[in-house]
């Protein structure tokens, strides 16, 4: 036996190194940068966590799986890095994605306060009343801290014995071999080679690209206004601003600003490119948001954070395998809610070598 190797210290590969040393498997993790990296998916300072699938009903199913692997890796770390302030939805026109998520919640029995524009203002005193048709509001979701979940981990890691090298860029793998190249020009074998390399895939395996594409987007800290300050307080995460906004956003928490970001924010681009933010991106996130937050113009803006990830052509996680080799792709804008689960699982199916109960897994069909 001569150990696993997990390429990629995002999410996705700090949680497998993390259930595969609890298998009691010897693990090398390669990261290229520092863990956390703040240029991976991951590195924002946090992402959603939330029932609401709209048609995408397998995966609301796996957020039971989701929260059990939170709740396992966080008694592990000694610490809890889930902030459980629920989620908000707001539509702005008929069939709009808030519209859809609030079916699927409904169809699937899960909770959710339907509130008229007046009552939800009243709540949730940063949304211009008069701007939209409803607001929901449902207590099952939350932000996850992933710069404190990073760390923790490769804490954890570390403190367990797993051969952790950050700074250390994999520059090729051989998935007959088993090998693992890395920038140094060392090489070395191993029984399986898992990779999770995020929006990077495409350099080790570039043949991905007819089921990848990566993408480059933006996400801008605001600071309210001193007299809407109170009303944030507490404030749900913002799953769907409604009409064609595709904007989501998190609160003023843990120390950081109101987080925006947009899925019509996006272009085609390789990982390292175009990574300095431009002066006219945060504007242009926050005209997505102005209706429906109110007085979004007298926010100021703190900073502008660039990412770089994935995307298959049905936003389905993926598998690759080619003989040693386990290429796992989780993201498509909505992988992180499901970090630790994907690690549980990757550890579990690839040390059973079942390839077909890992695809089941991750794409969700059932
Ligand atoms: C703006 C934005 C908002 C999002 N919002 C949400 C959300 O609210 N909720 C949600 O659930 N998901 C969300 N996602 C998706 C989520 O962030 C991703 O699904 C998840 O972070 C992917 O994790 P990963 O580990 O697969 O990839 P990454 O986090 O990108 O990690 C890949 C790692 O591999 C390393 N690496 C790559 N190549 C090499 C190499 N050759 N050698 C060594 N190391 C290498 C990289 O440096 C990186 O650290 C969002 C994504 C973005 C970009």
């Amino acid at each position: 036996m001569t150990g696993i190797a997990v390429v990629g210290a995002g999410i996705s590969g700090l949680s497998t190194a993390w259930a595969l040393a609890k298998h009691g498997v010897d693990v090398t993790l390669y990261e290229q940068g520092p863990i956390p990296n703040p240029l991976s998916a991951s590195g924002d300072e946090h992402r959603i966590i939330r029932r609401a699938y709209g048609g995408q009903t397998g995966y609301a199913r796996r957020i039971d799986e989701a929260y059990d692997a939170w709740n396992e890796l966080f008694d592990d770390l000694g610490e809890n890095h889930l902030i459980e302030n629920g989620f908000l939805i707001v539509s702005r026109e008929p069939g709009d994605e808030a519209e859809q998520y609030r079916k699927g919640l409904l169809a699937g029995g899960y909770p959710l306060d339907v509130l008229s524009p007046a009552a939800a203002a009243d709540r949730f005193g940063f949304l211009e009343p008069g701007t939209f048709r409803y607001a929901g509001f449902s207590p099952e979701g939350g932000a996850l801290l992933c710069q404190k979940i990073g760390a923790g981990i490769g804490d954890w890691l570390r403190a367990k014995g797993v051969t952790v090298r950050d700074n250390t860029k994999v520059t090729a793998i051989d998935g007959t071999a088993g090998t693992v190249t890395t920038e140094g020009g060392e090489t070395k074998r191993y029984d399986r080679v898992i990779v999770t390399a995020g929006a990077w895939v495409l350099a080790l395996v570039p043949h991905l690209a007819e089921r990848l594409t990566t993408y480059r987007t933006a996400v801008a800290y605001f600071t309210p206004p001193p007299d809407l300050a109170p009303a944030w307080e507490n404030a749900p995460v913002l799953l769907d601003m409604g009409g064609d906004s595709d904007g989501y956003g998190i609160p003023p928490i843990g120390g950081s600003g109101l987080k925006l970001g947009t899925g019509n924010h996006k272009r085609k681009s390789g990982p390292d490119e175009d990574r300095d933010p431009g002066s006219d991106e945060a504007d242009a996130i926050r005209r997505w948001f102005s209706p429906p937050l109110a007085r979004l113009d007298e926010y100021t803006h703190e900073k502008t954070v660039t990412c770089a990830y994935t995307f298959t052509s049905d936003e389905r996680f993926a598998l690759h395998r080619e003989e040693r080799l386990w290429v796992v792709s989780a993201c498509s804008g909505h992988g992180y809610k499901f970090g630790a689960a994907i690690g549980r699982r990757v550890a579990r199916h690839v040390t059973a070598n079942d390839e077909n109960a890992l695809v089941a897994w991750l794409e969700a069909r059932d």
